[in-house]
């Protein structure tokens, strides 16, 4: 392996979310080539939920060194940073209006998944994604490369291998027995149109809303498309979704049963369940353990969720993708000795990663604990006190 540069190596990245594709342009623009390789037969990030706040730390750097900043900052939605925080009966805890005139407001903008992925894909030479190649399998050789075989009955062999592939990675057993556990925390995802309901339109305001108690919560977010997304959350057992018939297909089912678990919070607050529309998602929130590390091979790596994926509740999850990805190129750009490269990467990103890790694990015991409102407002001011005194 030693005797190929590292623009004679094939590099393979497992999954086009925003991580691989990060990974790849960041690459492209340093002239090594790779290949992704995503399950989906072309790309579904429209699809695929939610506004994503966008730190200037570490989401915002991955951007500048893709030659993005300038094209991401005219679709950033800075007014997207607004929050409220409630309590059940509608006691107002927080209640931010981002100050447009402030360039760069709290630097945490908001941009949908979809158009983000769109940006970094517009930039990626097309010839660079496979779609419709779901890895089912990575073997490690005897020369130290990778073999890869798909679903599609296609086999590849790679001499570098990044497991890009999110949560549930099938690149991640090559590197350690560890799998991510249930966090407790369930969550229906519901949209609202907002222009269809204009009360909950002016109640939400233009970027999110929580509100928590019982140790179950709503959280509201406006997209770019015009959609709130909702995500009624709370601690049950890991098999809720079966056990509670929960389906689906079935909003209407859904939406009632939702109703009669919130029956007694604030009118408006129930208005994110009752003015859904039909498409609802059951998600269970999974974790890696905090500080996960894996047993190092010079031809294999993880970035983003399959390294180190969290509950939403730092809001770091794609900015540590996309500071992975970044990271893991310029590794790989600085050595020309593969093995150097991805040591380099991963002792820095086992540093930040756990750290959020640990913050993410910290605020999801908050937001479903007693008074859940009142200690995750003492916690924001408590941040904004040291941001202002910096
Ligand atoms: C409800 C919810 C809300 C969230 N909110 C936020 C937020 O506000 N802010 C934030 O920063 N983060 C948030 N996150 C987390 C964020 O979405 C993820 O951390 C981020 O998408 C990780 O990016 P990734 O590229 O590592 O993985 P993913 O986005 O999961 O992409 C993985 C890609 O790999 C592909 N793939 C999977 N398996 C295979 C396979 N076997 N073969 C080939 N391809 C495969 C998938 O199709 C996908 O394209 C949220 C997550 C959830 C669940």
């Amino acid at each position: 392996m030693s005797e190929i540069t590292k623009e004679q190596r094939r590099i393979a990245i497992i999954g086009g979310g925003p991580g691989g594709l990060t990974l790849a342009l960041i690459l492209q623009r340093h002239g090594i080539p790779s290949v992704i390789y995503e399950r989906e037969l072309e790309d579904k990030s429209h699809e695929r939920g939610g506004s994503l706040d966008i730190h200037e730390d570490s989401g915002q750097l991955a951007l500048k060194e893709a030659g993005l900043y300038d094209a991401f900052q005219e679709l950033a939605r800075y007014e997207g940073e607004d929050f409220r925080l409630f309590d059940k009966s509608g006691n107002a805890y927080i209640d931010e209006v981002v100050d447009e005139e402030v360039p760069g407001g709290h630097g945490r903008p908001e941009i949908d998944r979809g158009v983000l992925c769109d940006l970094l894909l517009k930039e990626i030479d097309p010839a660079t994604i496979r779609y419709g190649y779901k890895l089912d399998k990575a073997v490690s050789l005897a020369d130290g490369m990778t073999e890869l075989l798909f679903e599609n009955g296609e086999v590849e062999t790679a001499h570098l291998v990044v497991g890009a592939d999110g949560a549930f990675s099938h690149v991640r057993p090559l590197l350690s027995d560890t799998d991510v556990g249930y966090s407790g925390l369930t969550m229906i995802e519901l949209n609202v149109i907002a222009n269809l309901h204009p009360d909950l339109a002016a109640f939400n305001r233009r970027g999110k809303m929580f509100a928590l108690e019982d140790n179950k919560g709503i959280l509201g977010q406006l997209n770019g498309d015009g959609r709130i997304k909702v995500y009624v959350s709370f601690k049950a057992d890991r098999n809720w979704i079966e056990e509670s018939g929960i389906k689906a297909d079935q909003p209407q089912e859904v939406k009632t049963k939702l109703l009669e678990m919130f029956k007694d919070w604030d009118e408006p607050l129930q208005n994110y369940i009752r003015y859904a529309g039909d498409t609802v998602l059951p998600r269970r929130i999974y974790m890696l353990p905090v500080g996960f590390k894996w047993t190092r091979n010079p031809g294999v790596t993880l970035i983003g969720d399959a390294a180190h994926v969290m509950s939403p509740f730092a809001g770091e999850g794609v900015n540590l993708a996309m500071q992975d990805a970044m990271e893991l190129a310029l590794a790989i750009v600085r050595n020309e000795d593969q093995a150097k490269a991805i040591e380099e990467y991963e002792e820095k990103m086992y540093e930040y990663a756990s750290e959020k890790a640990r913050e993410s694990a910290d605020n999801l015991d908050l937001c479903f604990s007693d008074d859940a409102a009142k200690k995750l407002s003492d916690l924001m001011n408590s941040y904004h006190e040291q941001f202002n005194e910096v």
